[in-house]
């Protein structure tokens, strides 16, 4: 099977499903919370559509906060179906890699509570759940949800980790995986991806969330280290300071590679790291800092 644009291609490969996140172009193939501003160049800022009705539990001191308004003034009904119809696409018509895997639960009540459309300026409600990456701006994209849905899949989350996240782009990832954990650091190289990124997430209340402008090539190391990393673009060979920041047992989910990209489970176990192969993808390339 074929496919993309812009987030995702899938393919079966040997039995395993393999995936494109293309960012932009069609292509083939492929509460805990910290109040307060962080130390260093992170503002932490919060997590409040967890905290409403449409909240879900994010580790264990995650407060089910709630902000009533903003659900009911933001997530029209139309939104709220046009969701749900895509949640029931992914998890009947994708599998988590890995034999006879069923997915996370806690992954599809993420997506089904995260509204995307605020992520996406712009775009109608039906744009904002298809199932494809969509521009957002300084040549970047939007993940494709069923992308986002893997790979948060793909880091085995209990909801106590603190996570790091190379790539902020809009921040929807960021704030899939802001309900499913205890903590989350993200780094964006474009600034006014960043800043509007931030901003966005403080507004939507995801308090355990902090953005960093910067180089994700050199890790966040004043918050290492850390249980989970998840890279949403693609280095040609993984950094070594993103390796050296990750927690004993803990994991790294990565596009890795040039024009070929895999993505890859690296495992850190004893001294060594232990690799998975998940599957072929396309995603935007790492950007290297000044
Ligand atoms: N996770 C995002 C999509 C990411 S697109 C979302 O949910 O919307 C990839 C992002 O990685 C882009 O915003 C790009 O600017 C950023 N990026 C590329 N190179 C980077 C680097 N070296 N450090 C931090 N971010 C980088």
């Amino acid at each position: 099977m074929s496919v993309v644009a812009n987030g995702i291609g899938r393919c079966e490969l040997g039995g395993w499903l393999a995936l494109v996140a293309l960012l932009l172009l069609p292509v083939a193939c492929n509460p805990t919370t910290s109040a307060g501003t962080s130390p260093d160049n992170g503002v932490s800022i919060g997590q409040q559509e967890a905290a409403t009705g449409a909240g879900v539990s994010v580790g264990s001191s995650s407060p089910e906060g709630s902000t009533a308004a903003d659900v009911s003034g933001n997530d029209p009904p139309a939104a709220r179906e046009a969701r749900e119809r895509l949640v029931r696409q992914i998890e009947i018509f994708d599998k988590p890699w890995g034999k006879g895997e069923g997915w996370d639960p806690r992954v599809l009540d993420g997506m089904r509570k995260v509204r995307r459309h605020l992520f996406m300026p712009g775009a109608s409600i039906a744009t904002s759940y298809r199932d494809t990456p969509y521009p957002i701006g300084y040549g970047q994209t939007i993940s494709q949800p069923t992308v986002v849905a893997l790979m948060t899949h793909a880091l085995k989350l209990k909801g106590t980790e603190t996570v790091l996240e190379i790539g902020t782009g809009s921040g929807y990832q960021a704030a899939v995986l802001s309900r499913l954990v205890k903590a989350l650091y993200t780094i964006e190289i474009v600034a006014p991806l960043g800043e509007k990124a931030k901003q966005r997430l403080a507004e939507l209340g995801y308090r355990n969330v902090h953005v960093r402008i910067g180089d994700g090539y050199q890790g966040w190391p004043e918050h290492a280290p850390f249980d989970r990393i998840i890279l949403t673009a693609a280095p040609p060979a993984m950094p070594p300071a993103l390796v050296r920041q990750l927690a004993p047992g803990g994991i790294i989910v990565a596009p890795v590679g040039d024009a070929l990209q895999n993505l890859v489970r690296w495992t850190k176990v004893g001294g060594g790291l232990e690799k998975e192969t998940l599957g072929a993808v396309r995603f935007v390339p790492m950007v290297p800092g000044e």
